[in-house]
């Protein structure tokens, strides 16, 4: 009896995520945050569509850089202007001794072989390598195979260029479903992929061109950002892209600031891994119902005390 009503249980919750998946189109924030522990003041610095490459299709221009001297020098003097933004980022995050998470493009590396060294180098910094696709696309755009056969791609110059293989992946604009979450799981060749890591911050650096920026408008968002981690439960995971210089700029006055805020603390992502070893352990399916029905709560009870998330953006 006790068995017929565990499976009738579990049949029941598989039929309802399914459902709730195909007919409210619940696709976003279906992720590892609400599986990772109530870090209250942890902050997980996340950058994507790198690595910054002088063959890239968009982002900051390296001849805007050069033409931004003044602002980039006065907020960060070790500028290197030879070196991309990653680079430039990274020597940041050493100076500061944080750990950050780069979810990079597979195409940008199978174009720019000049990438190459640059990853390598931040995984032998300590820095954990993540899976962002390869072309970029919606996932509404694409064939779950296709997609997949993207993922591959990508994982495999990864693992190729920093001979680790990564368990992280974040699709292109945050957005993914449950049943690409099961897929995933379920192919033999890329089972080791936890779910997808999002995110719960961001600074819109896509919107902040280097032409356009000046210093107080970098410092009042760090603050308002910071103001908004301290008031929230739980993990901060900010999200940006190593393409844009205001990233890079804006992620150092970011580190000065938290060295005066002792409430709150860049955690190394490694955390996460550990943390959600669960999901690469055969109870991955736990771990996808536990996450969506903590979203789901969270959901509810945002609604109920009018403090809604802000929500993610199209990007
Ligand atoms: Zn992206």
């Amino acid at each position: 009896m006790t068995t017929i009503i565990a499976v009738c249980l579990i049949l029941f919750s598989c039929i309802a995520i399914i459902a709730h998946d195909f007919f409210w189109r619940f696709q976003q924030r279906l992720d590892l945050i609400p599986m990772l522990p109530r870090l209250q003041g942890a902050i997980v610095l996340t950058f994507d569509d790198g690595p910054d490459s002088h063959l890239k299709a968009w982002g900051d221009q390296w001849e805007d850089i050069a033409q931004a001297r003044e602002l980039i020098k006065a907020i960060d003097p070790g500028w290197d202007f030879q070196a991309s933004i990653t680079q430039n980022l990274a020597r940041t995050l050493q100076e500061f001794g944080v750990s950050a998470i780069f979810f990079v493009q597979g195409q940008v590396l199978a174009k720019d072989e000049s990438t190459h060294p640059v990853l390598d180098d931040l995984a032998k910094r300590g820095h954990t390598i993540g899976n962002h696709f390869f072309s970029h696309t919606r996932y509404r755009e694409q064939a779950a195979k296709v997609t997949e056969k993207e993922i591959r791609a990508t994982d495999n110059l990864i693992k190729k260029i920093t001979d680790r293989q990564t368990r992280l992946y974040r699709p292109p604009y945050g957005q993914w479903t449950i049943l690409r979450s099961i897929r995933l799981r379920l192919n033999r060749r890329l089972s080791h992929y936890f779910l997808p890591l999002n995110w719960t911050h961001c600074s819109f650096d896509w919107d902040k061109p280097i032409a356009t920026l000046n210093r107080s408008n970098l410092e009042q968002q760090v603050s308002d950002m910071l103001d908004d981690i301290e008031k929230r439960p739980g993990p901060a995971i900010i999200l940006q892209h190593d393409i844009w210089a205001y990233s890079a700029l804006f992620t150092r006055l970011l580190l000065q600031r938290l060295q005066q805020k002792s409430k709150l603390t860049v955690i190394n992502p490694s955390v996460i891994l550990q943390s959600n070893s669960e999901v690469g352990q055969g109870f991955w399916w736990l771990g996808l119902i536990r996450s969506y029905l903590q979203q789901r709560y969270r959901c509810i009870l945002s609604r109920a005390t009018r403090q809604l998330a802000s929500p993610l953006q199209d990007y």
